[in-house]
């Protein structure tokens, strides 16, 4: 049976005109097969950093819709290249830019959302016997304006477009053969692991696993999109990302990640009295700025250090507003650290498990790692510490966590 197929290649995988040609080998061997297929391309590596670099030269705050415009030629490139390739080899192929391919966002430049996709160009495309070659990463606004999905957006394109179409399976090809237990680059009894729920792997996304935008998760376990994530170097099975079923590995902990890119604020000596929080985290609101963990501890005169994290990109700004609001609310001093890591233990097993957290803080004390700030939920446990420690907390809970073997 003729099945839609979406293959998304990440960066590396079209790096170059040689890749972009392996690229092609793939994509046409699922066509031969019979397949439709549309294929959901990122800029060759390196290029969305170098027009951000550009663009800072050029205005040091460069306006927004511009960089949205300027950013989403990266992927127009790659787009075009693979149908040329494909072209010339004798295949019908077509490149779709964001809104060509019918991807509708909101207006925030930089990070939009997609709300819809109106699928009719690319389906028409593909039942007139073409490849469908999406740019990933961008869409339009209801202005007809070209906005991004953020970084790592065109896993988030490729989900979207997969789960518009009804494809029978979006495939995530990237530089690793699928997802591991922890990052493979830090840890090298890594793992990988043959099948994980979307809850888990939202969990790793939002906690700093790069490997999946979170957007893209999101996506897929809202409407159930059975993404396969797996290597475009060979053809080894990956990751299979689906809903959770009884015969899965019964785990506590299925995987370990590490953040780095958070900064962390604290607030010293604030009046420990009603409305002071709302006072603080009310302009950071305002100014979109996303808070993660939150701590607050009361000292013995009945003030409170309040201590909070931001994402690096927004700690310029954070930084500043906080500022502002010590000096209303009577805090006396603002301290702050850049380098901190965000390491994290993740299971759905933890759900009926006790203890987890507490062999996660003797881990880290046997290692004489530093605790700074910590944050729970039903199936996630988070620790600050500080960055130059990063790698080794990874390894260390890897194997604390036995997770440096395969499971019975
Ligand atoms: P692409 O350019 O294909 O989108 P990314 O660089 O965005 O690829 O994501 C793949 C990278 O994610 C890998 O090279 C790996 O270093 C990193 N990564 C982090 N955590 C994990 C994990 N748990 N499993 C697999 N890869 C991970
Ligand atoms: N090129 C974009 C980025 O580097 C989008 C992507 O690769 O998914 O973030
Ligand atoms: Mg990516």
């Amino acid at each position: 049976m003729m099945a839609i197929r979406v293959q998304k290649y990440g960066g590396t995988s079209v790096a170059d005109i040689d890749r972009i040609n392996r690229v092609a080998d793939r994509v046409s061997k699922a066509y031969d097969e019979g397949d439709k297929v549309v294929v959901v391309l990122s800029a060759m590596a390196g290029v969305t950093d170098s027009l951000i670099s550009l663009a800072r030269k050029a205005a040091p705050k460069p306006d927004t819709r511009e960089l949205d415009v300027l950013l989403a030629t990266g992927e127009q490139t790659t787009a075009a290249l693979l149908a040329m390739i494909l072209t010339s080899r004798g295949y019908m192929a077509k490149s779709f830019l964001g809104f060509q391919a019918g991807i509708r966002t909101d207006k925030t430049s930089g990070k939009a959302r997609i709300l819809d996709i109106d699928g009719k160009n690319i389906l028409n495309a593909l039942h007139a016997g073409y490849i469908a070659v999406v740019a990933g990463f961008q869409g339009a606004d209801e202005d007809g304006d070209i906005t991004t999905l953020g970084r790592g957006g065109s896993d988030t394109s490729a989900v979207a477009i997969a789960s518009s179409l009804k494809a029978d399976v979006c495939e995530i090809f990237t530089d690793v053969d699928g997802v591991y237990t922890t990052d493979p680059r830090i840890c090298d009894k890594a793992r990988k692991i043959k099948r994980i729920t979307y809850e888990e792997m939202l969990e790793m996304a939002i906690l700093g696993a790069k490997v999946l935008q979170i957007r893209s998760v999101e996506f897929a376990k809202k409407y159930n999109v059975p993404v396969h994530v797996r290597s475009s170097f060979n053809e080894e099975e990956g990751t299979m990302v689906v809903n959770e079923t009884a015969d899965m590995e019964s785990v506590v902990v299925s995987g370990i990640t590490c953040d780095m890119n958070e900064a962390r604020i604290t607030l010293k000596n604030v009046p420990d009295q009603p409305g002071t929080s709302a006072k603080i985290f009310t302009p950071l609101a305002e100014a979109e700025i996303c808070v993660d963990m939150i701590i607050q501890n009361t000292q013995s005169n009945g003030d409170t250090d309040l201590t909070f994290t931001v994402t690096k990109d927004d700690f310029a700004k954070a930084r500043e507003i906080t500022e502002r609001v010590a000096k209303e609310i009577g805090s006396p001093e603002v301290v702050t650290a850049t380098d901190i890591a965000k390491v994290s233990v993740i299971g759905l097993g933890m759900k009926s498990h006790s203890g987890v957290a507490a062999a996660m803080f003797q881990a880290l004390a046997n290692e004489n790692i530093n605790i700074r700030l910590i944050s729970t939920s039903e199936i996630r446990i988070s620790c600050v510490i500080q960055a130059k420690y990063a790698e080794l907390a990874v390894r260390t809970l890897h194997t604390a966590f036995g997770l440096d073997q395969e499971p019975k």
